[in-house]
């Protein structure tokens, strides 16, 4: 128990039961104690029943729950260390943590993982940590605790919650080192025996888009041979696979220019660079001037939809990207097309793709319905975890 206490309506109760971790500000009834954005707090319904702890915020999500029932562990280093050995424990039977071969994984998945709020993504011997909320932000020093205790030979720990912890809760927050350090040096990882040189201090997100592993591993079964391009390659992820894997040639475009540096960087540790090419360029753009016919397109766009409210423009955008991208593929050629957005599910991503077949005048066949990695685990008493969707057309 702690002295801060959130009371729920009558009635508004039956989520946390079902250990759904998010508390909506509609269903409190009462604040008691030192209720303050960023602390723990007990929460407890209308008779005064203990549900469980977790971090307050004041918001439209107000708790985000770090434990349930009667017993509910308080988040001291324990109960971290506890956590975070259970989420490194299932990544070791995932084969992520081991020889070498993939050296790169997430860690913790948030809700995924018991921790809401919470990326931990693994590069090697250095942890990238991101507090998506005041509760995380303030428990990092004891993450960063946690963290060594349960990752072996782990050197570093780098903090990037500046660009996602909300502002108020934390005036003048900087990125940097928690511990251990390596700051200006180049940082190689492998990925499935790929090397990929990743910039987790200026880099998007924590460095490196982690979620698309499995389905580079699919593209490079079909690459051999085929004439590829990749659209939002940002590093050049699914670009390093397709060359590797024996493609015929791979274009790459990605309007950020340090996007195209890293791809062009990641292409020269495969040494096949002479296969690859790059364009710094609006992908809509790109494709409306190129000529070429592709025998493999990859489109992996950032969500376009970040909330519920801009759904429909977003399916119209999958939309309008799927018609330019299905033109362009050869026929009897293959499509991945990926949707990222969370508030887009697979049913209305499917129908976009669909639209987009009908108005490029292009029958096509599902060969596959892909998602986001077992290192992204979706909490079942969580849906809201699963955001990536991907389809694999053949295209006639
Ligand atoms: N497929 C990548 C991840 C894509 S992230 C991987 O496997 O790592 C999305 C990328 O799209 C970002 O790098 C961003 O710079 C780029 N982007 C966003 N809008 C774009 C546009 N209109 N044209 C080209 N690139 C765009």
């Amino acid at each position: 128990m702690t002295s801060a206490i959130v009371t729920l309506k009558p009635g508004k109760d039956q989520s946390l039961r079902r250990r759904h971790p998010w508390v909506f500000s509609g269903a409190i009834a009462r604040l008691q104690g030192e209720v303050v954005e960023g602390e723990v707090v007990t929460v407890q319904a209308s008779n005064g029943e203990v549900l469980g702890v977790g971090h307050y915020a004041p918001g439209s999500i107000a708790v985000r729950m770090l434990d349930f029932g009667a017993g509910a562990q308080l988040p001291d280093a324990a109960f971290w260390e506890a956590r975070l050995r259970n989420a490194y424990q299932l990544r070791q039977g995932l084969g992520l943590t081991g020889t070498g071969n993939t050296n790169v994984y997430r860690l913790t998945h948030a809700e995924g993982d018991g921790v809401p709020g919470l990326i931990i993504d693994v590069y090697g011997d250095t942890a990238v940590v991101q507090a998506h909320s005041a509760g995380m932000y303030k428990a990092r020093p004891l993450i960063a605790e946690a963290l060594q205790a349960v990752i072996p030979g782990l050197r570093a720990i780098y903090d990037k919650s500046a660009e996602t912890v909300p502002a108020k809760a934390a005036p003048g927050a900087q990125n940097g080192y928690l511990f251990g350090g390596g700051s200006g040096q180049e940082h190689v990882v492998h990925e499935n025996g790929h090397p990929f040189a990743v910039d987790w201090e200026t880099g998007q997100k924590t460095g490196f888009f982690i979620d698309q592993r499995d389905n580079r591993s699919l593209l490079a079964r079909y690459a051999p041979g085929r004439r590829v391009l990749n659209t939002f390659c940002y590093t050049g992820g699914f670009s390093s696979y397709a060359l590797q894997a024996g493609a015929e040639l791979v274009h790459s475009v990605d309007s950020s220019k340090r996007a195209i540096e890293l791809t062009e960087r990641n292409a020269a540790l495969t040494g096949l660079e002479s296969k690859h090419a790059a364009y710094a360029e609006d992908v809509f753009s790109f494709m409306k001037n190129s000529q070429e016919q592709y025998d493999l397109i990859v489109l992996d766009p950032p969500a376009f939809a970040k909330h519920l409210s801009a759904r429909h423009n977003a399916l119209m955008g999958y939309k309008r990207l799927n018609a330019a991208g299905i033109r362009q593929i050869a026929p009897g050629g293959l499509l991945f097309t990926f949707s990222c957005s969370q508030v887009v599910s697979a049913e209305l991503f499917e129908g976009a793709v669909l639209a987009a077949a009908i108005e490029a005048g292009r029958p096509a066949r599902i060969l596959h319905r892909l998602t986001q990695p077992a290192d992204h685990p979706v909490s079942l008493f969580h849906p809201e975890g699963e955001y990536l969707k991907g389809l694999v057309l053949a295209v006639e």
